[in-house]
């Protein structure tokens, strides 16, 4: 698969409205063009097509019962092509445009292979400005799009991470810069028992748990979030069944004390070549080769932000192994340690 990939650059949509028309040309026609959002880059199809559904599968490398997440430039869109509710409603007026995704019973106007086979589908409306354009300029079809990263690798955040991992794979990307969020969406489902209704939290991200708490009382963290699968056992959302953003060199999370930890880090960067993701505060206390800071130890925002560049750069870095810091499971840190625990294999080094 080699095709001629054009990589634009939009810095203000008002000023490239040719490129995004193009763009959206290239979409409704059938062909792939990866978009920046604030949270990490999309891998674009046209959400109607099945043909497409499959061209994105096969330049991700991606199992095709994995499914994507359709984009619209207005939550009120949902509708269309899915049987949106009154929490729908709810949620999309707080939360969206935003990182917010949202599982509802599938429309027959979206093919089953944008859903991996499920009666169905995730939607999402993104908050940065050239998706947005880029989605009110398509109009009358969404755009599927899972992450822009081939199968296995870290999401990418910046056009670099796609260049790398997709040229000659899609007709166009378009580089709108580094993703402010650097996570994937979070994602729920709006289920029911005898209760009532409830969300089930299927992956954190920067919408967090306690926010989604404000409007609805009940948020149900589906057990793939925090676990890894038993054998045989079929997650709720099926991404969560792949090896994902797995460095070739063996990633170790350490828990422990900041003070442990750290004599952990000296010690081990004495007896051998590790890459280390660390704190800020921690750079004048560790030899500086292999060092990888991710932000100050309480700054999950930006660790969330370079999280996913530095496994890619860290990755690179030739080390026999590769060490973080367990991060903590309230507030942005679930959305940290749900893809943390999954890069490392749940590899966790209590220290001492
Ligand atoms: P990505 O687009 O790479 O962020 O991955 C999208 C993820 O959304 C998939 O891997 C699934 O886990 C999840 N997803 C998409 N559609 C559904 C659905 N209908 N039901 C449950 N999970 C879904
Ligand atoms: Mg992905």
């Amino acid at each position: 698969m080699t095709m001629q990939t054009k990589v634009i650059k939009i810095t203000d949509p008002a000023e490239s409205a040719t490129d995004l028309k193009e763009a959206a040309r290239i979409l409704r026609e059938g062909g792939l063009v990866v978009f920046p959002t604030e949270t990490v880059y999309g891998l674009g199809g046209n959400g109607l097509s099945q043909s497409s559904a499959e061209k994105i599968y096969a330049a991700k490398g991606r199992p095709s019962n994995n499914p994507l997440i359709i984009h619209v430039h207005d939550p009120a869109e949902a509708d269309k092509y899915a049987h949106a509710g009154d929490l729908y409603d709810r949620l999309a007026a707080a939360f969206m445009p935003g990182p917010l995704t949202v599982i509802l019973p599938k429309r027959e106007c979206i093919p089953y292979a944008t859903t991996g086979g499920l009666d169905t589908v995730a939607v999402r409306c993104p908050d940065h400005p050239i998706a947005q354009a880029l989605l009110k300029e398509c109009g009358d079809f969404p755009v599927a799009a899972p992450s822009a990263n081939l199968s296995g690798k870290p999401s990418p955040t910046v056009a670099e991470h796609v260049i790398t991992d997709l040229s000659g794979r899609v007709d166009m990307i378009i580089d709108g810069g580094e993703s402010d969020i650097g996570l994937e969406s979070t994602i729920v489902s709006i289920d029911h028992d005898h209760e009532g209704e409830y969300l089930t939290l299927l992956r954190p991200g920067a919408i967090t748990a306690d926010a989604l708490t404000c409007v609805c009382e009940r948020v149900v963290i589906a057990s793939a979030v925090l676990e890894q699968l038993k054998e045989g056992e079929r997650p709720l959302s099926p991404g969560m069944m792949y090896k994902h953003y797995a460095p070739s060199t063996p990633l170790v999370l350490l828990d422990g004390t900041p003070e442990d930890v750290l004599a952990f880090l000296q010690k081990e960067q004495a007896d051998r070549s590790c890459a280390i993701l660390c704190y800020f505060e921690e750079m004048p206390h560790l030899k500086h080769e292999n060092l990888f800071p991710v932000g100050g130890k309480d700054d999950l925002a930006t660790q969330a932000h370079t999280l996913f560049s530095l496994l890619r750069e860290a990755d690179k870095a030739g080390a026999s192994i590769m060490y973080a810091h367990l991060p903590p499971l309230d507030g942005l840190g679930l959305a940290l340690y749900n893809r943390m625990i999954r890069a490392a294999a749940h590899t966790i080094l209590q220290v001492p």
